[in-house]
């Protein structure tokens, strides 16, 4: 039996389960849902029309969790029990962010730099993603307070950059919140959603969007095309943001004062006076020449024109990922069309006029900055609801995909900037007779050597049934679903045997890696060609003198002793070759072996057949 519930944000009937969107930010996070009445994608607001809940966590004495504002105030009073930003340590481990450990006023973990990192507040240790489910619940809870009804089915969005980790970690964030996502959804394609783009049919426009939050900067360029969204390119820092601006600002008050920096990042609770104070300063800047405030009993002051040249080398920054994120999409600014300003940064006015000024074109800056990404959200909860299922999205994969093959060759199944929904699979065989197990090691990178690249998991398909070798027929599938998390699979065709994993993989790359790692494909192909050629080379080898030697052995009962002989000093040969390392002569070692083994394998060959052939009339 089900109930009736009025929507007191629309005073409409609510009947079926709404599913909403949710903007989970560096510095604040929101709910919008489409309205029942007007279809129009709607920011749910508290009775004091509140609708930005701070992403900040405060533990009390009792450990009790308290979220947003209440939490916010606690930033400056308690530090160490006030967790902010955690969006940044989203899949990440503590090797990952070692070097921005002077930001957080709570105590991040330095156990094992290769596992995730967790956050100390007391007693008591806490992931990113439990940290992360408290704000997802507590959203909840105010979505479910204002709109009267149970709120389990939500849409999250994440920056375009985050990795297979990340995303998957916002995911089980959801899970734990008692929340059922449907997607995770890239903030730009939310953002152009919001704008309304690709709502109509035949509109093709492209489309850059730049989103400067708190903590993040994503730069994307997206293609709407017939009523569908694909990501051409995505560029960005995780680690750059408002928060920036905030510390460029405190660290020219500490000069211009001459303050300790050290003895101020080390009293918590002082630096986090300068940090709130900071903000206050770039806020007020947004809309005024001048600011002045107080610490203590010390009077800070800035000017627009200070703050100006202070961020520059920021601005800066981000102008380079339009320009890289460009080169990508293989686009110049002439051909992009819009321009979507996204996230609360861009309410510097100087933020807004150098983009504009980058494009030559008017930016979309109508829609709040703190919404248009939930709003998005909140239309992509829609056609998921199947309410508006004209739309369709496309992402792109950052990096290739594949598997570690024979000599340690990286076998790529998907390539970089695929776009997503993405599946492709491909045939792979045993080495040995009677092998029973086949190990696959997923990578993703640009490099020609798995070891080169970065693994993401490895699982074994055992149990293969007894064949010799070359006969089994593996299939390994990659599908790499709407949200980006990979889910691979290996099948034995002959046996159908199956086993798949969905990859998880143990902590997240930065940008700079991602951004190594494509790089250091460019710099080391000529190199890495090579070394794919000797190690497919010294592969061929190892393989024809398994084949001979046991050829070899079956039959020396009909090859003469001089056949033998040769055979085995050409074996031999090709393996001092393969010690050596020079994959031409190993190629001319493998020939001779070839031309000295072919005349006896026919002759034999031959003479199988037939005896096979003896005694049958035709
Ligand atoms: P978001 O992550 O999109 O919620 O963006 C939050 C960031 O925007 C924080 O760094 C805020 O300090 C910054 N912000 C919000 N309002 C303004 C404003 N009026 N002027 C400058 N920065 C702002």
């Amino acid at each position: 039996m089900g109930k009736i519930s009025i929507n007191i944000a629309t005073g409409s009937i609510q009947k079926e389960e709404m599913i909403v969107g949710i903007d989970l930010g560096t510095t604040n996070s929101l709910v919008a849902i489409i309205h029942p009445d007007t279809k129009k994608p709607t920011v749910l607001k508290e009775y004091d029309g509140h609708a930005l809940v701070p992403s900040i966590i405060y533990f009390d004495k009792s450990n009790h969790a308290v979220i947003g504002d209440e939490a916010k105030k606690k930033l400056k009073e308690e530090p160490q029990h006030t967790i902010f930003s955690v969006k940044r340590l989203m899949g990440k481990s503590y090797q990952d962010i070692k070097d921005y450990t002077g930001f957080y006023t709570y105590n991040v973990i330095d156990d094992n730099s290769d596992s995730l990192v967790k956050v100390q507040v007391g007693e008591k240790f806490y992931s990113p993603i439990e940290l992360s489910s408290y704000i997802l619940n507590e959203l909840k809870k105010r979505a479910e307070h204002i709109l009267k009804t149970p709120v389990t089915k939500a849409v999250i969005t994440v920056p375009a950059y985050f990795n297979d980790a990340q995303r998957q970690a916002t995911r089980d964030a959801g899970k734990l919140a008692g929340l059922d996502v449907l997607r995770v959804v890239n903030e730009p394609t939310a953002a152009s959603l919001a704008y309304g783009m690709g709502l109509d049919k035949n509109e093709t426009k492209t489309i850059a969007v730049y989103d400067l939050g708190g903590g993040t900067f994503d730069m994307s360029i997206l293609r709407i095309n017939g009523g569908i969204f694909e990501v051409l390119s995505t560029n960005g820092d995780t680690n750059l943001g408002g928060d920036d601006f905030d510390r460029a600002i405190v660290n020219f008050w500490i000069q211009q004062n001459n303050l300790s920096k050290e003895q101020i990042e080390k009293d918590k609770k002082q630096y986090q006076a300068f940090r709130l104070l900071s903000e206050k300063a770039k806020v007020h800047l947004s809309n005024n020449k001048e600011f002045t405030g107080e610490i203590g009993q010390q009077q800070f002051k800035l000017t627009k024109n200070e703050f100006e040249k202070l961020i520059q080398p920021l601005m800066q920054q981000t102008m380079n990922c339009c320009q890289n994120a460009l080169q990508d999409a293989s686009l110049t600014k002439e051909d992009i069309d819009e321009v979507i300003m996204v996230g609360g940064s861009t309410r510097v006015p100087i933020v807004k006029e150098t983009v504009s000024k980058f494009f030559g074109k008017t930016v979309h800056d109508s829609l709040n900055p703190d919404e248009v990404v939930a709003l998005g959200a909140a239309i992509q909860a829609d056609i998921l609801a199947g309410n508006n299922n004209e739309l369709l999205l496309l992402d792109i994969t950052p990096l290739s995909l594949g598997i570690e093959t024979m000599g340690g060759l990286m076998d790529m199944l998907i390539p970089r900037n695929s776009k997503i929904p993405s599946k492709a699979s491909r045939q792979y065989t045993t080495q040995k007779d009677g092998q029973s197990g086949i190990r696959i090691a997923v990578y993703q990178g640009e490099r020609d050597l798995v070891k080169d690249n970065r693994k993401l998991a490895e699982f074994n398909l055992t149990g293969i049934p007894g064949m010799p070798a070359g006969l089994p027929k593996i299939e390994v599938s990659f599908l790499v679903n709407a949200d980006g998390i990979l889910l691979v699979t290996a099948k034995e065709l002959r046996s159908g045997l199956e086993q798949s994993i969905e990859v998880k993989p143990q902590y997240g790359l930065t940008d700079e890696e991602v951004e190594k790692m494509l790089l250091d494909s460019v710099t080391n192909a000529k190199e890495d060609i090579a070394t794919r050629a000797l190690v497919e080379a010294k592969t061929e080898a190892a393989q024809m003198i398994d084949v001979t030697q046991k050829f070899l052995e079956k039959n020396k009962t009909v090859l003469t002793q001089e056949e033998i002989d040769n055979t085995k000093m050409a074996i031999q040969q090709l393996e001092k070759e393969m010690t050596e390392g020079n994959k031409d002569q190993i190629h001319t070692a493998i020939e001779h072996l070839n031309e000295i083994s072919k005349p006896y394998a026919e002759r034999v060959m031959d003479e199988a057949i037939g005896s096979a052939l003896k005694g049958k009339s035709i």
